[in-house]
């Protein structure tokens, strides 16, 4: 039994819940902040009880898109997706929780806004991929990269959220 939940793990990560404190990027792309969803997206992440530990509003240059999304390079709209990324400004920011990653692709929803399940991000409040409001890192190695990228030394702030005890046992 402990082998076949090993195994559950290495195939569908994406439906274990993961029992580590973890960090991971999250971006509202320049249409969610122009349809002026910034305070509702981020309500989202506070409300479940995760921990902001970065937050800016910035304007992305083409070579920090480009890096960032270098794993889609090859596909053929990674030109649109670099312009739409640099079209205005994206909201940067870091959460830090226990299974952060995951559960906040959870509350993201899929990639195509039209799949998204209702309660989503996406699901709610978007309707196509090329303007789909909002980013989250796809690993925790992700996480830690693309904060890396994004925020400067400095930018990040380490505290202590008074609700704590009212959110782990
Ligand atoms: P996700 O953001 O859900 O992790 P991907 O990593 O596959 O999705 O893609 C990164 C981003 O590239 C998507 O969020 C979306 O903005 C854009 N994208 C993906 N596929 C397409 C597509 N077929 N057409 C236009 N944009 C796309």
């Amino acid at each position: 039994f402990k082998s076949a939940s090993k195994k559950c793990h290495v195939f569908l990560p994406h439906l274990v819940a993961s029992l580590e404190v973890e960090e991971t990027y999250i971006m509202i792309k320049p249409d969610g902040v122009q349809r002026g969803l910034v305070g509702e997206i981020i309500s989202r992440f506070e409300r479940k009880g995760f921990q902001l530990t970065g937050l800016k509003l910035f304007q992305c240059p083409k070579e920090l898109a480009q890096e960032h999304y270098k794993d889609l390079q090859s596909k053929p709209f990674f030109p649109k997706l670099v312009d739409y990324i640099t079209s205005g400004p994206v909201v940067c920011m870091a959460w830090e929780g226990v299974g952060v990653v995951a559960s906040a692709r959870k509350l993201i929803g899929v990639t195509n806004p039209l799949n998204a399940e209702p309660g989503t991000i996406r699901g709610d409040l978007a309707v196509q991929t090329g303007r789909n409001v909002v980013h989250g890192s796809d690993s925790p190695e992700n996480g830690k990269r693309e904060i890396a990228l994004w925020f400067k030394e400095g930018e990040l702030c380490e505290w202590t959220p008074v609700q704590e005890p009212w959110l782990k046992e």
